[in-house]
């Protein structure tokens, strides 16, 4: 989906008395990011706002101005209006998503996922833009709404987290500006970098030491398990990022990476990163779950060992297929 309807969206928050935001379950930067900078900017309108993710906010972002403010459930409201931010269907608004749904009487979808499925009345939703934060960033420049600090520091951890610090392949000039603009605000980038990017507890480093032993590569495909034995000692291993898989995606050899998590002994979450010019949005979109050509991910049903044969070989194909068009 590509499609943004910029003056209906305005018209719909003018319009808008109470307003619900909400964004995708294990929330990252981006998830977060985009969410309070709708939030602070709303709230400054004097709408009377509310923001929800399922398990509420994560530790790391939690020097964002007003994130205790985040909701880690809904259990009772209504609202003239839902916004959902960086999450491409409905299930990845989790619990929180779904109340809010059945509770609001219109719903902007506001995304930058090629996989979004099209849910809601309005689309803000814009594949080229390299975060949900910099769809933000468009909107309150089309509706001409001045930003402050409070709503520029979130967005420059969701430009900053998306991007992996302004390195992946979408970045474009354009980026940079909106960095720019979002600093000469008072965001501050290397704090952004610092508690966003380059932060991890010791207990991750625990883990990878148990997963290293299960590092694979093959048909340019590098993968790595993280069992439940390895996850002993996390304390809430549902909410944990472990990210190994963009660390093993950075291995010359390799041009796609897979991290199998095992949530449940029936249950594996995958993390897939791939090199420019290899796609694993589509694999993880066959598997129920999306993102983006370089970064996707999905959560499937059956044992770590099913999960792998299953997924595996599509990855193999995956690689032979960018090798084809890279030629
Ligand atoms: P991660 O590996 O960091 O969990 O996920 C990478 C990206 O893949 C996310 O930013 C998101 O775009 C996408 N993604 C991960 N898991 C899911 C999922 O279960 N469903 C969908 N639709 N997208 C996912
Ligand atoms: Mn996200
Ligand atoms: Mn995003």
């Amino acid at each position: 989906l590509n499609q943004t309807n910029w003056t209906e969206a305005t018209q719909a928050v003018e319009a808008a008395q109470s307003i619900i935001i909400v964004t995708h379950v294990s929330p990252d930067g981006d998830a977060i990011g985009s969410a309070l900078g709708l939030y602070n900017m709303l709230r400054q309108q004097d709408k009377q706002v509310t923001v929800a993710v399922d398990e509420g906010l994560p530790d790391f972002l939690a020097f964002l101005p007003n994130a205790t403010d985040i909701q880690p459930s809904l259990t009772s409201g209504t609202w003239d209006l839902m916004i959902s931010t960086d999450s491409s269907d409905e299930p990845r608004t989790g619990k929180c998503g779904a109340y809010a749904r059945a509770h609001s009487a219109t719903i902007i979808n506001l995304d930058h996922h090629a996989t979004n499925t099209g849910f809601g009345d309005i689309y803000l939703v814009n594949p080229e833009a390299v975060s949900a934060a910099e769809v933000v960033f468009d909107w309150w420049g089309e509706a001409g709404y001045a930003l402050t600090r409070e709503v520029a520091m979130p967005l420059l951890t969701g430009l900053v987290t998306d991007t992996l610090g302004f390195r992946t392949s979408n970045v474009k000039p354009r980026t940079l500006e909106i960095a720019h603009d979002l600093m000469a605000l008072g965001a501050s980038l290397t704090e952004v970098t610092a508690r966003a990017l380059e932060s991890r507890p010791y207990q991750v480093v625990t883990v990878w030491k148990q997963s290293l032993p299960s590092v694979m590569l093959v048909n340019g495909v590098i993968s790595a398990n993280i069992t439940i034995a390895d996850q002993v000692g996390v304390e809430d291993p549902d909410r944990m990022e472990y990210g190994l898989v963009g660390w093993l995606r950075e291995v010359n050899e390799a041009m796609i990476a897979v991290v199998f998590t095992e949530e449940k002994p029936d249950e594996i979450k995958l993390s897939l990163r791939s090199k420019r010019g290899y796609d694993v949005s589509q694999v993880a979109l066959a598997l129920g779950g999306g993102g983006h050509k370089q970064a996707s991910g999905a959560t499937v049903k059956g044992t770590l060992q099913e999960v792998r044969e299953r997924v595996l070989p599509l990855l193999y194909e995956a690689v032979k297929q960018g090798e084809l068009e890279i030629v």
